[in-house]
C-alpha cells in the first residue's frame, strides 16, 4: 500500500465496487460502502469527508464514542467556516459485538446497528430506545459457516429471532449481515455469501421482515466483490482504505503539573 494515499485507495475501491455491480448485473441497484475506521487516523477520516463520504463504521463502543464526536466537531467547523458546501453529515453504523450494558450508549447515534444476534440485547435496545422518536433500525447477524470464532447467530434461528424482534414497536430489522470466515482466496467465501444471499431471500419472500427488511451487509476488504456478486448492497471496508495498522489510542502527552 506504500505510496498510495487515502484517497487514491478509496476510489479504487469504489471503482471496484462498480465493476463488481456491472459484472454482477446490478447497476439499477445502490450499493454503499461502509467506510470502517478501526485502523483509521482522524485525517484520514476529514479526507473521505471532503470526498464526500456519508457512510462510516466502527466495531468498539470506546472508540466510537470518541471518533465519531471528533467527526462531527470537523464536519461542524467546515461548515461554520462556510467550506462546508457538499460535506453531509455523516451517518454511523455500528458493526462490532454489542454488549448489552453497552447498547443503550450508542442507540442515539448511529443509523444502524448491524451486530444484534440475540433476542436478550434487542430487548435492551427496545429498553433503551422507548422514548426514541423513530425506531431503532438494526440488521441481524448470522452466522453462516457456525464459526466458533465468529458471532452471530446459526441460520437455522435467524427466522424466529426477526419475529420476535419485529413485536418490538421502537426496533425494526432491515436485514441481515454475516462474515465470511477469514480465507486467503475470496472465491472460497462465494458459497458462504450465496447462502446468506438465498436465506435473506426466503426471509424476504416469507414476508417476516415485512416491506423494509432489504438490506444484506456482507464484504469486507479482502472478499467485497465476490460479496457484491452475490446480493450484498451493503459492504464494510476498513483496511484497503486506510491501510491495516490498527489505530488504538492516541498518546496522550502528560504535561508536569497540568
Ligand atoms: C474490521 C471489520 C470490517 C472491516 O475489515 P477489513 O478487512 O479491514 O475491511 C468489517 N466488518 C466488521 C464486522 C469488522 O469488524
Amino acid at each position: 500500500m506504500d505510496g498510495e494515499s487515502t484517497r487514491q485507495r478509496y476510489q479504487s475501491v469504489c471503482q471496484r465496487i462498480n465493476e463488481a455491480r456491472a459484472k454482477a448485473n446490478r447497476e439499477h441497484e445502490t450499493i454503499h460502502l461502509v467506510a470502517v475506521t478501526k485502523y483509521a487516523a482522524m485525517d484520514q477520516v476529514r479526507e473521505l469527508i471532503e470526498l464526500g463520504h456519508v457512510d462510516f463504521g466502527e466495531g468498539r463502543v470506546q472508540h466510537f464514542l470518541k471518533i465519531a464526536p471528533q467527526v462531527q466537531e470537523y464536519i461542524d467547523r467546515r461548515r461554520a467556516i462556510g467550506e462546508g458546501g457538499d460535506v453531509s453529515q455523516a451517518r454511523w453504523h455500528f458493526i462490532g459485538h454489542l454488549q448489552r450494558n453497552k447498547a443503550r450508549k450508542l442507540l442515539s447515534q448511529v443509523r444502524l446497528i448491524h451486530s444484534v444476534d440475540s433476542l436478550r440485547l434487542a430487548e435492551e435496545i427496545q429498553a433503551g430506545s422507548e422514548n426514541a422518536e423513530s425506531p431503532v433500525e438494526v440488521l441481524v447477524q448470522i452466522n453462516p459457516s457456525d464459526d466458533r470464532k465468529r458471532y452471530g447467530i446459526a441460520p437455522a434461528a435467524v427466522r424466529h429471532l426477526i419475529e420476535q424482534i419485529e413485536t418490538m414497536v421502537t426496533i425494526r430489522v432491515r436485514g441481515l449481515m454475516a462474515m465470511a470466515p477469514a480465507v486467503e482466496n475470496p472465491e472460497e467465501a462465494r458459497p458462504v455469501f450465496e447462502r446468506v444471499h438465498e436465506l435473506f431471500q426466503e426471509i424476504q419472500r416469507s414476508g417476516v421482515g415485512g416491506e423494509h427488511f432489504d438490506i444484506l451487509s456482507m464484504g469486507m476488504s479482502n472478499d467485497f466483490e465476490v460479496a457484491v456478486e452475490c446480493g450484498a448492497n451493503i459492504v464494510r471496508v476498513g483496511s484497503a482504505i486506510f491501510g491495516d495498522t490498527e489505530v488504538t489510542e492516541t498518546p496522550t502527552i502528560e504535561t508536569a503539573g497540568a
